[in-house]
């Protein structure tokens, strides 16, 4: 009997393993039954842009986190899928910093040409999904939102790519409940303009942080203080950008801070992360583990050590993400196909992930951990038939990004790299990022 399986998410990791099958379904391998349930009405997960935020028109969590006028915020020479690039895509070379739109473009014209539309069941959340040891199968419960119907199926693998940047991680601070402003967490932020003219605070040191502060620095707020727990951003920000240690109390308008001083906010931003969260899963196959790079309890990062049947895709901490993706779903693929054997001693699965944790803990340098996670990939790419790529030069282009970020942390999506895939040079976009305002896809290509 055919082989079925089910993927949860049709996110870029969810469709990374539909092209996986695809590609092997081409080359004249027989594939098994694939059945992706996406809850979204579109495919690209949180590049799939919604102005909602709470609740969506089902009345489920909104999954979008992303917001008008995101730009990538590394350059798109360290993503570029290696058998589809950016210039098959667009039929020419774009500049290295698209806007979200743009990489929505991108990621689905790569399943589209793969025709693997038809594999989706839209409109369909995962509710549970239960092993059944005697049959050694997983009976999944969905609920069509469309026709209001809910109902079970039965899979042999279930590969869990449902994304981890969406529950937002949402702290409570004095004072809060009677602000006399807006709160609002990263998740939910949508338009940058809202803060125009305002004095907004960012609470928190990563990549929302920077990014969200920015958008509304550059879309004219009025002042923008970001704050931070244990150490700060440090880029030579504006003029009206000031970082303050330690967010301590909130009276009315007024926020305090550890130093002692205090200042009055228009709104607060909560740029404090996401959890990863599978309400759909019973403790025995739910992975519980820290944004990082080496995932807890997955074996090569995708296998779940306990029951193997089961696979999570793209739940590491990422500096390669649509890439990587395909690394990890080319090599589940491949598992499942009966082409790569896993270790039958569930030990040596948890031996592979405590070595993949202390090679990540060893260094806290960034350029420590980006050839760490480059190291993986290519661990992976060379044991599947995913195109090899210059991933050294991915890395050069991510350091790169690092050292501009540095220099101009309002100019560095001015630069351009080499596509590690075609060789070519990235043009120089026509317009400074900071002058930018309309993100379409139509002003982003103009020449
Ligand atoms: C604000 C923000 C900016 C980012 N910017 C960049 C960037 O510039 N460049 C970059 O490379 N990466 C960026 N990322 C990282 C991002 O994680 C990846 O690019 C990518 O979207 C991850 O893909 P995914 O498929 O793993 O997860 P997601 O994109 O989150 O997709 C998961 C999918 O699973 C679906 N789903 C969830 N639960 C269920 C369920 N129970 N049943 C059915 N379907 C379900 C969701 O609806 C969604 O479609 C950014 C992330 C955020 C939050």
């Amino acid at each position: 009997m055919t082989k079925r399986v089910a993927i949860i998410g049709a996110g870029p990791s969810g469709l990374a393993q539909l092209r996986a099958f695809q590609s092997a379904a081409e080359k004249g391998t027989e594939i098994p039954e694939i059945v992706c349930f996406e809850k979204q009405s579109n495919w690209g997960g949180l590049w799939n842009y919604t102005w909602r935020t709470g609740v969506d028109e089902n009345g489920e969590p909104v999954h979008g986190s992303m917001y008008r006028y995101l730009w990538s915020n590394g350059p798109k020479e360290g993503l570029e899928f290696a058998d589809y690039s950016f210039e098959e895509h667009f039929g020419k070379q774009i500049a290295s910093y698209p806007p979200r739109a743009v990489l929505f473009d991108y990621i689905e014209g790569r399943v589209l040409k793969a025709n693997v539309r038809d594999w989706i069941r839209f409109s369909s959340v995962i509710r549970w999904v239960e092993y059944d040891p005697d049959a050694d199968d997983f009976t999944v419960t969905v609920h069509n939102l469309a026709s209001d119907h809910v109902y079970k199926e039965r899979f042999d693998h279930v590969i869990c790519a449902s994304g981890h940047f969406s529950s937002p991680n949402v702290p409570e601070y004095e004072g809060f409940s009677t602000f006399n402003g807006r709160i609002v967490h990263a998740h939910d932020f949508r338009d940058a303009r809202e803060f125009a003219g305002k004095d907004v605070l960012v609470v928190g040191a990563s990549y929302s942080a920077e990014d969200i502060g920015s958008q509304c620095w550059k879309y004219g707020a009025n002042s923008i203080t970001s704050c931070y727990r244990s150490a700060p951003m440090g880029f030579a920000w504006p003029d009206n950008w000031e970082e303050k240690q330690g967010l301590v109390r909130v009276d009315g308008k007024t926020v305090f801070f550890a130093d002692g001083s205090s200042k009055d906010f228009d709104a607060i931003i909560l740029c404090t992360g996401y959890r990863h969260y599978f309400p759909f899963l019973p403790d025995d196959l739910r992975l519980k583990t820290a944004n990082r790079l080496a995932t807890a309890d997955l074996y090569k990062g995708v296998v779940w050590a306990h029951n193997p049947k089961l696979f999570y895709l793209g739940m590491q901490d990422q500096w390669f993400t649509f890439n990587m993706f395909d690394a990890q779903a080319w090599w589940v693929r491949d598992v499942i196909l009966g082409r790569i054997a896993l270790p039958e001693d569930k030990q040596v699965m948890m031996a592979d992930v405590a070595e993949r944790e202390a090679r990540e803990e060893a260094s806290d340098d960034v350029k420590y951990a980006i050839k760490y996670q480059a190291d993986y990939v290519k661990e992976l790419v060379a044991e599947t038939d995913y195109p090899s790529f210059d991933i050294d030069g991915a890395c050069e282009a991510f350091f790169e990004w690092k050292k501009h970020k540095v220099e101009d942390i309002m100019g560095f999506r001015n630069n351009s790299y080499k596509s590690v895939i075609t060789g070519t040079m990235a043009p120089k976009h026509h317009t400074p990022w900071k002058e930018a305002l309309d993100d379409s896809m139509e002003a982003y290509l103009q020449n």
